[in-house]
């Protein structure tokens, strides 16, 4: 599942290759990735409502590419926002899309005609991707984007911030940090990685936390994100950016996925556990529990 590095990565993409430009036509097929906001869990193919989200996007130019957590926002004249989220598989390609093109590519569902020449492909192998459109005062006020908390790359994410989103939660720090509402847009691989640059148990409780462990977290909150974004995200199955090539992050990895291999730091043996239903990876020594 795409992260807050992969999401960035393709909002930057977009930010480059889509601002500036109208969408001159649309194809779809009747997957339901585009979505009324309104009737989000519909699942009857709807002509009406994609006759509706014609009307409202075609000859629109996109004029700005933002990112809350994990959603992609892309707004166009008029006052129209799109927010696209990616959920498991989907991904935004560039390139030329016709009709034949498209039909050797299984998982394209939506392809926005642009008026460079250019096409922009929705693809989605597992189709739980969504778009959802309306005016941008009702999409921004959507409670997946109210209900999100700070954005941890943002400067106004201090130490301070992150204290406050910490006090009194008995919950173990690693499903804390992975809790949009607590901290937007960090998922499992990221959550380990930090932890471990962190040197702070998955299993802690977030109120337990000493101030120079708050510290230590907000210093690898950063680094490992931002690390992350140099290297276009990780792509360790489906990931891919609007090229389609795949982010390096992968190769360079701490703790995700390298149980049973020495620690980078210690040469401990790095441990997978299950916790809170997800796999966790950490160094036994560099991350006492009682710590
Ligand atoms: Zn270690």
């Amino acid at each position: 599942m795409p992260e807050l590095p992969e999401v960035e990565t393709v909002v930057r993409d977009l930010r480059r290759k889509l601002i500036g430009q109208a969408i001159t036509d649309l194809w779809q097929d009747q997957t339901m990735i585009i979505k009324d906001w309104r009737k989000q869990r519909r699942r009857v193919f709807d002509p009406v409502l994609i006759k509706r989200f014609r009307r409202d996007v075609l000859g629109k130019r996109v004029v700005a590419v933002q990112r809350r957590g994990k959603n992609i926002l892309i707004f166009l004249e008029g006052d129209i926002c799109l927010l696209v989220h990616l959920k498991m598989t989907g991904h935004f390609l560039f390139g030329d899309w016709s009709d034949g093109q498209r039909r050797a590519e299984n998982y394209i569902h939506v392809v926005f005609n642009l008026d460079s020449g250019t096409d922009l492909a929705f693809s989605d192998v597992r189709k739980f991707g969504k778009i959802l459109w309306g005016a941008a005062s009702e999409i921004l006020n959507l409670p997946e984007i109210v209900k999100l908390g700070p954005e941890p790359m943002e400067d106004s994410f201090t130490r301070e911030v992150l204290s406050l989103r910490l006090i009194g939660v008995r919950t173990p720090l690693k499903p804390v940090l992975m809790d949009p509402k607590r901290i937007a847009g960090i998922g499992n691989i990221y959550a380990d990685e930090i932890l471990w640059r962190a040197r702070i148990s998955p299993y802690l409780s977030a109120r337990d936390l000493k101030s120079s462990q708050i510290k230590s977290l907000h210093v690898a909150i950063r680094a490992v994100l931002s690390r992350a974004i140099d290297l276009r995200g990780t792509s360790m199955r489906d990931y891919r950016d609007t090229s389609g090539e795949k982010g390096s992050y992968y190769d360079v990895v701490s703790v995700y996925g390298r149980h049973g291999k020495p620690c980078r730091r210690c040469r401990t043996q790095i441990v997978r556990e299950v916790l809170r239903g997800r796999s966790t990876h950490f160094c036994p020594r560099c991350q006492p529990r009682l710590a």
